[in-house]
């Protein structure tokens, strides 16, 4: 989720590196069986998530061979669509396209796709406190707050200049401590829902000197009729794509990269990794000669957060037609199920989606399916004042046990700026190159930045 970006002034400039188009090469054998091919090389993708989909798409059309390897046993990574029956579904991992102006995304899925796009208002909501929603004055007070939080941050940012980063909590807790006692729930609650929800992490585990430092996004936020796996699913089909395939150690060789895996060794000229910040934190590929010790360190500073949703479709709108708004809020000591996104106005589907993040959320993973649903409704009566009725459908994620992401997305730790990004998007050497949404500077932790990343290590392989 990205509100915070509509109050960003500055502009957007999504230019992606020019590619050249020529047909697409035709070679499926298999990349780095015949390095010294036609066309301009081989390319090994490894992970078919929107970044690996873009880059290999692009060098694809660029004449090059292209083989992705994929560990899961489909395509998309973190855009993930579940069946909810009778044709609606549960993105599990991005929802939105966020800022559609300029958005190569939305450009992607309304335009090439053919997508059907649901805009969603931040506007059209409503918060409940103590059984009632906000009044008009509580609901202005609450946006006072949190332009007083957001001034507060900013100002703080400035005093510390010179001094070591601190955790982003540290300097809140203190903030909203020193607040008048009737306005800390409220600042709480904006922290949960418009700061740890955004960036899918504590605000203990992110940077203060860094925080919001990614660039804003222009235009509306959008959702996709038709799931968000759509569109990796559309774009994959092009492409020599080989799920199941776990790689394990990328080498360099004289005049190539080897890359090894659970079903064996390919070769090819080049190599572009793509897995999650999680994956390579956690040393789940080798790399020999290892990575440069620069992007060791970023990847030690960058923070892989937490995001984690639950799905509850129901047989019918239960709520009354007046709470019947996209965002529904819920002013509460706890900070679990603080925020709810209600797909019923924009989808007709009488779907609610609960969001839980950062430590919160990975106290969540353990607990059963029955648990976590049951704290959910009891969550929706407080929020609706009404009998919950049993979901007809859900679908949970728990994003910090998948073994393939080991995380929701990435965010700015402490200590971390986004030159930490900048980093991980240069040349690990002549022959590999990074790419991800962890290494995009500008639109980190987004779909577009995902895919945008793609094309810049693309267009970097062309260089070399
Ligand atoms: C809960 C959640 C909500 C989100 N909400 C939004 C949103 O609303 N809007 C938005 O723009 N963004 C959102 N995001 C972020 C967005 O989903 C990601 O930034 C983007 O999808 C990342 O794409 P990627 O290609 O960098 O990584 P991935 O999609 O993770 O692709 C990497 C691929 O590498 C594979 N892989 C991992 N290890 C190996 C290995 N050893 N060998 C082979 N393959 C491997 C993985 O299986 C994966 O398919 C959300 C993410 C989550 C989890």
């Amino acid at each position: 989720m990205n509100r915070r970006d509509v109050l960003k002034l500055l502009g957007l400039a999504l230019a992606a590196p020019a590619l050249s188009a020529c047909g697409a090469a035709t070679d499926r054998s298999g990349a780095g069986t015949d390095r010294s091919g036609a066309g301009s090389g081989s390319v090994i993708v490894v992970g078919a998530g929107l970044a690996g989909l873009s880059a290999a798409r692009a060098l694809q059309r660029a004449g090059y061979t292209v083989t992705v390897l994929e560990a899961r046993d489909r395509v998309g990574g973190r855009t993930a669509s579940a069946p909810l029956g009778d044709g609606a579904h549960a993105d599990l991992g991005a929802s939105w396209i966020h800022g559609i102006t300029g958005n190569p995304i939305e450009a992607l899925a309304r335009t090439e796709l053919g997508l059907t796009l649901h805009r969603t208002d931040y506007d059209s909501h409503e918060i409940i406190a103590e059984g009632a929603p906000l009044s008009d004055a509580r609901d202005a007070t609450l946006e006072a707050l949190s332009e007083r939080l957001a001034e507060a941050i900013a100002a703080e940012q400035i005093r510390i200049d010179d001094e070591d980063d601190q955790p982003l909590g540290d300097f809140l807790d203190r903030f909203i401590r020193a607040q008048p006692a009737a306005d800390q729930l409220a600042l709480r609650y904006l922290v949960t829902t418009e700061i740890e929800q955004e960036y899918g992490a504590s605000v203990a585990d992110l940077s203060l000197q860094s925080y919001d430092d990614d660039a804003p996004v222009r235009g509306d936020d959008v959702l996709i009729g038709e799931g968000m796996a759509a569109i990796a699913e559309a774009v994959a089909r092009g492409l020599d794509v080989q799920t199941g395939v776990a790689v394990e150690r990328i080498a360099r060789l004289a005049d190539g990269v080897e890359i090894t895996s659970n079903l064996g060794t390919l070769e090819a000229d080049y190599c572009i990794c793509t897995v999650p910040l999680g994956v390579l934190k956690a040393g789940r590929i080798t790399f020999d000669p290892p990575l440069p010790s620069r992007q060791r360190a970023a990847l030690d500073r960058l923070h892989m957060g937490l995001l984690d949703k639950l799905y509850l479709r129901f047989e019918s709108r239960f709520w009354p037609a007046d709470l019947d708004t996209q965002f529904l809020g819920r002013l509460a000591p706890e900070s679990r199920w603080l925020e709810l996104l209600n797909l019923h106005p924009t989808t007709g589907q009488p779907t609610l989606v609960g969001f839980n993040a950062g430590r919160e959320a990975e106290a969540l993973t353990d607990w059963t399916d029955a648990a976590l649903i049951d704290a959910a409704l009891d969550a929706l009566a407080e929020i609706f004042g009404v009998p919950v009725p049993r979901p007809i459908a859900t679908a949970r994620t728990r994003w910090h046990a998948d073994p393939w992401a080991l995380g929701s997305y990435s965010s700015l730790g402490v200590g971390a700026t986004p030159a930490d990004r900048q980093a991980l998007a240069e040349p690990a050497h002549d022959r590999l190159l990074l790419a991800g949404e962890h290494t995009h500077p500008t639109y980190p932790s987004t779909v577009h930045g995902a895919w945008l990343s793609g094309l810049r290590a693309a267009g970097q392989i062309q260089a070399l």
